[in-house]
């Protein structure tokens, strides 16, 4: 079969392989990754359409939440401090909930690594999309990696500076476009396009589009396989999340070496050879410049677009798919340790052939049983938890509440009846989006009364009061007791606050100050 195709052989290096490790300092080589197509191309297309859809139109969704509130489906409000999720509204004092999503996106990052490896760098990482979606621009101006090397070392043309302009300009405007998307999740999005345009729109706005432009564009565009390999600690972190039975990109070496560009002269003179043709696919469409024969690196990124183009290399050459595949370490160490006769000899690839020249069934498969296991379960466990526990706190929340702050000068005002006279600050929080009247009392502190100030009413034990939607309403109140009741009960009271339409309530239980002669 070797002998009747002709497979393309590329000029292509590992720049930033272990192998040629560059100094920190030195000037970058460029990458000109080729084009791969394939199956996990096609997915990683599909993970793009879906993160950048996601990221670019969800604050053009809009979500009815009746007159008193916004109407954009996800909005930090900063302005009047309140976050915005769809149905759910998150209050200043529920950052608990932000908190809670936080914790389970770590344990989920936990989760996904110890079982299929880097699959968050390779497929959503926003690096790894962003630079996807400039590469699709680099490749549609300049064309596909031979083009794009021969413009690179051309001398400057017309034809050049015009694909650079072109190619630039197109970059700042995603850039723009990424830094413009960002600030429409804190205001609402079409009054803010309009006041961006206009120039109405807040310096603050302005200055936000021009610093993630400024990164997107230097990021995605210039820097690229810098991010990953010199600046984010994920790969470095992600050591420790990794065993045995982690999934990652692998070069099957124990099916693929000894390597030759001439496989059937090398096997007419008697040599062993494995199915690796010395092609360099896998290294011509590496984003990150490396070699993934050379093993497990801290470069790779697990795109699996090495896979697309090796497979595509196998099926030209009538072998099996899989020469580079996501593998497990214990299915990698099996099918070596049959290579190799338990370790005795050299690699020799026939010992995983059966008599028909196929791979045995002794070769060891990746099945998805394989992947989960007790770390799994309990990162999947602990995960449920997190969420089960944030969502009994999120569907029983109160929406109605209550705060008080007892005057610190004076503790008490001795009146001119001998009565005793308290000062508070009580806080009412309506925590919907509807108007509310609110039913305060107190309880527990008998003969006491009250007056709000502001509110025309005498003194009495209860008030009602009206409270804005989805505002917090602050109330001066002073509590008087009469001198001939002080000492018939506890000097500890509650504030309580009713809302009688949906019956929800609260209550808070504050101290009566009296004279240390009175006690
Ligand atoms: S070696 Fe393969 S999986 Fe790793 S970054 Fe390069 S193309 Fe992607
Ligand atoms: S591993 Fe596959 S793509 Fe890479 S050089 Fe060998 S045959 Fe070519």
């Amino acid at each position: 079969m070797l002998n009747q195709v002709e497979v393309e052989r590329l000029e292509a290096e590992a720049v930033n392989s272990a192998k040629v490790r560059q100094p920190l300092y030195a000037a970058r080589k460029k990458i000109f990754p080729k084009r791969a197509s394939g199956d996990f191309r096609r997915f990683k297309w599909l993970v793009m359409a879906i993160t950048l859809g996601i990221y670019y139109l969800t604050p053009w969704v809009r979500w009815d939440r009746g007159p008193y509130a916004p109407d954009q489906a996800v909005l930090v409000d900063l302005a009047n401090r309140r976050f915005y999720f769809l149905f759910i509204e998150i209050w200043p004092q529920e950052f608990i909930f932000v908190a809670g999503l936080l914790v389970m996106a770590g344990i989920g990052l936990f989760l996904v690594t110890s079982t299929v490896g880097r699959a968050w760098c390779g497929y959503t990482c926003p690096q790894t999309v962003w630079v996807d979606l400039f590469l699709v621009v680099e490749r549609a101006i300049e064309g596909d990696r031979n083009a794009r090397m021969k413009l690179d070392v051309a001398p400057w043309s017309i034809d050049k500076i015009a694909k650079r302009l072109v190619k630039h300009g197109t970059w700042l405007l995603i850039a723009a476009a990424t830094g413009g998307a960002w600030i429409f999740y804190f205001a609402d999005a079409p009054t803010l396009v309009l006041d961006l345009f206009t120039g109405d729109a807040a310096a603050i706005a302005y200055i936000t589009v021009a610093v993630l432009t400024a990164t997107t564009y230097t990021f995605g565009g210039l820097m690229r396989e810098q991010v990953c390999t010199y600046m984010c600690p994920w790969p470095r972190i992600q050591a420790a999340m990794l065993d045995e039975s982690s999934l990652t990109v692998t070069y099957n070496d124990w099916r693929g070496e000894p390597r030759s560009r001439h496989p059937k002269k090398a096997a007419a003179a008697g040599r062993n050879v494995g199915d690796c043709v010395d092609c360099n696919a896998c290294v011509a469409v590496c984003p990150m410049g490396i070699d993934i024969r050379d093993g497990q690196q801290l470069e790779c990124i697990t795109c699996a677009l090495c896979i697309d183009a090796c497979d595509s290399v196998m099926d030209k050459i009538g072998k099996e798919r899989g020469l580079i595949s996501y593998a497990t370490l214990n299915d990698y160490n099996a099918n070596m340790a049959l290579a190799t006769g338990g370790g005795m000899g050299p690699v020799d690839p026939a010992l995983t052939r059966d008599a028909g020249g196929r791979l045995s069934d002794r070769v060891a498969h990746f099945h998805l049983g394989k992947i989960f296991r007790v770390r799994t379960f309990i990162y999947l466990a602990v995960w449920s938890a997190v969420g089960l526990a944030l969502l009994y706190a999120l569907l029983s929340r109160d929406r109605l509440e209550i705060n008080v702050l007892h005057d610190r000068n004076p503790q008490f005002v001795t009146l001119s009846d001998g009565s005793i006279r308290n000062g508070y600050t009580v806080k009412l929080l309506n925590m919907i989006p509807e108007p509310r009247t609110l039913a305060i009392s107190l309880e527990g502190l008998p003969g006491a009364m009250m007056t709000i100030v502001g509110v025309d009413q005498p003194e009495g034990t209860s008030y009602s009061v009206p409270v804005e939607p989805d505002r917090l309403k602050m109330l001066k109140v002073f509590v008087k007791l009469p001198k001939e009741m002080i000492g018939v009960g506890p000097l500890s009271f509650s504030f309580i606050v009713d809302d009688r339409a949906s019956f929800e309530s609260d209550r808070y239980t504050a101290a009566f100050n009296v004279p240390e002669t009175m006690k």
